[in-house]
Order: C-alpha cells, then structure tokens, then sequence
C-alpha cells in the first residue's frame, strides 16, 4: 500500500531550511495565535491537533515548508481523539453491497448526508447503467487522529471482490485520499457526468470556495472549469472552512471565525462539508448538485438524511 511518508527527519529539515521570514505566520491565524512560525511548531507537539491541515503555509512559504506536514508528524507521535477513529472506522450509515460493477459510485459520507436528493439521483443514473454505489467513510477523519487505520486495504480487497475498475468520487477529501493510492483508476463524478454529456454548464462567472484538499492544485477542479463561463476565487483570505483537519476540537474560536469570515455571498464549492459550514450566513451552491439540474440547498439535518443512506433499498 502507498502513503504519505511521514519522518521525524522531517522536523530537523524544516529547522534547518527556514529563513525565519515570518509569511507562514501572517498568514495562518493558529500560528498567528501562538505567536509561532513553522520552525517553532516542530517543537511543539501540544499543538499538533491545532493545525486546520489547510496548506496554506505551504504556499506562502519561499522554501516549501509544509505545515500539514509537520503536524501529521506530531500527531503520529502522540495521536488523539480515539472516539473519531472509532466512529469512522466502521462508519455506522455505510451502505455497501457486493455487487460486482465496473465503476463504482463512492458518495462518501458527508454527500449523502448534506445533500440526499442529488444523492438519489446520482445513484439513479449509476443504477441505470448496471453500476453500484457506496456510502462509507474513506476514513481520513480517522487519518487525522495520528492512529494507525487499515481502510485503504480493506477498500482494496472490497473493490477487487467486486470487480471494480474506476472509483468515483464526489466528496473531495475522498478523491485526494484516493487518487494516488488505490491500484484502480479513480475518477471526479464532474468527470463521469461529462464523459455522458449530463453536465448543464454554468453560464456566469462564479465565486469559488476551493476545499483544502483541491485549493492549491485544482486537481478536481480542472474538472469543473470547463462547464463554467469564469471564476473568481474570492475567497483566498479564508484558509478552510472550518472543519479541516479535526483542529475545531482543539481550536473552537479559530474554527468560528473561518465559518463566519464570508457572509451574504453567492458562492460555489464541491465540498458538502464546507457548504454545511458556510450555508447559514450565504446562498451556496454545490457544483455536483447545479451541474445536474437539481441545485439542491445544503440540508443539515445530517443524522436523519444518514439514517435514510443507510436504509435505502437496493438491487443486489
Ligand atoms: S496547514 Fe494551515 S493551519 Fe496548519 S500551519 Fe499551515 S496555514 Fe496554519
Ligand atoms: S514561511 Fe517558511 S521560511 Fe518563512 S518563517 Fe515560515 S517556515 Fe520559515
């Protein structure tokens, strides 16, 4: 199995390369709030599940140091949170089945939660060309906790068994987690929709949220910007929504304060977790959702629509 190689050797590197010039700190407000750089935070191991894992040092920093980096470091030291292992381990609203399909639908968790009309329709149309679906978590929740998980090779062993080809994601944390890291292809759903002409583009310049895991390489994203006349990524100031990196449990007013930074816009994004965050205060579409033609309002009764992902009937 392929991951992300994490060595202490890289605490020592990040002393050593940087040049004390101060930009991770203007523009990260946790290492603004302890008054800290990216060379003082590898010795700062207390604060390791303080970092939102937004990358944004990473692209302000002349030499490429990587906070995220040295945060999963010192959370592999010293991991926490074992409740959210727990949970997403064996997330309890998956639906799998063992039906063999070429492309497999991977909805994720939150997806199907926040947004369960467009869900049914997704799976719909998977279901009208004979391919399966699964509602799961792709466990990076549990990633970010610093203890170890087995998901990767027990995702491997279900797509063999089920004679998978391509993975195709919706959410994407999951298609980040993915895309490097299986033996299958795995493709965005922007992607798949295209591939059958289903995509209604969008004729109107937008105002993008990036997700973390996209912001910075628009990997998915590239996807997108085809079916849509221009964007403006307005929303740079704000590093995450909120959510990133489970540090809202560590730094609840940080956390506050990404999710209230943006109000009374009209924005676009493809991640249903920073819509759930953003919804209250702005008019947010997500682009799966507009892209089909429903333009389904983010619904944050999550436990009830999870509950309904959960029970929804299927054919073997
Ligand atoms: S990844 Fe984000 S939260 Fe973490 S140190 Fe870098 S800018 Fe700050
Ligand atoms: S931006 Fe890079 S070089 Fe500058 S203080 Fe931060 S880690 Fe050091």
């Amino acid at each position: 199995m392929k991951s992300n190689e994490c060595t202490s050797d890289y605490l020592e590197e990040v002393r050593q390369k940087c040049i004390d010039c101060s930009k991770c700190t203007k523009n990260c407000p946790f290492l603004t709030k302890y008054d800290i750089n990216l060379k003082d935070f590898t010795m700062r191991g207390d604060l390791a599940f303080s970092c939102f894992l937004c990358k944004k040092c990473e692209s302000v920093c002349p030499v490429d140091l990587k906070g995220a980096k040295i945060s999963m470091i010192l959370r592999k030291e010293n991991p926490k949170f074992k409740s959210v292992k727990n949970q997403k381990e064996n997330y309890i609203f998956k639906n799998n089945s063992d039906k063999k399909t070429d492309d497999l639908l991977y909805l994720g968790c939150n997806f199907p939660a926040f947004y369960p009309k467009t869900t049914k329709y997704l799976i719909d149309l998977f279901e009208k060309e004979g391919f399966d679906f699964s509602i799961d978590c792709c466990n990076l929740p549990s990633d970010f906790t610093g203890y170890d998980n087995d998901y990767l090779d027990r995702f491997e062993k279900q797509l063999s068994e089920k004679n998978v080809k391509r993975v195709v994601c919706v959410c994407p944390n999951c298609f980040h987690k993915f895309y490097k890291n299986l033996s299958v292809e795995v493709i965005t759903i922007f992607k798949w929709l295209d591939e059958r002409n289903l995509i209604q583009d969008i004729d109107e310049e937008v105002n993008v949220f990036f997700p973390c895991s996209d912001r910075y390489n628009h990997v998915i994203f590239k996807d997108i910007k085809k079916h849509i006349t221009g964007y403006n990524d307005k929303y740079k100031s704000t590093n995450c929504c909120g959510a990133g990196g489970i540090a809202s449990k560590s730094e609840k007013e940080i956390s506050a304060q990404m999710k209230n930074s943006i109000e009374n816009e009209t924005m676009y994004t493809y991640c249903a977790t920073c819509s759930s965050k953003f919804i209250e205060k702005n008019d947010v579409h997500h682009f799966a959702s507009k892209m089909v033609g429903i333009d389904e309002k983010c619904d944050p009764s999550f436990f009830k629509n999870a509950l309904k992902g959960k029970f929804r009937g299927r054919k073997k």
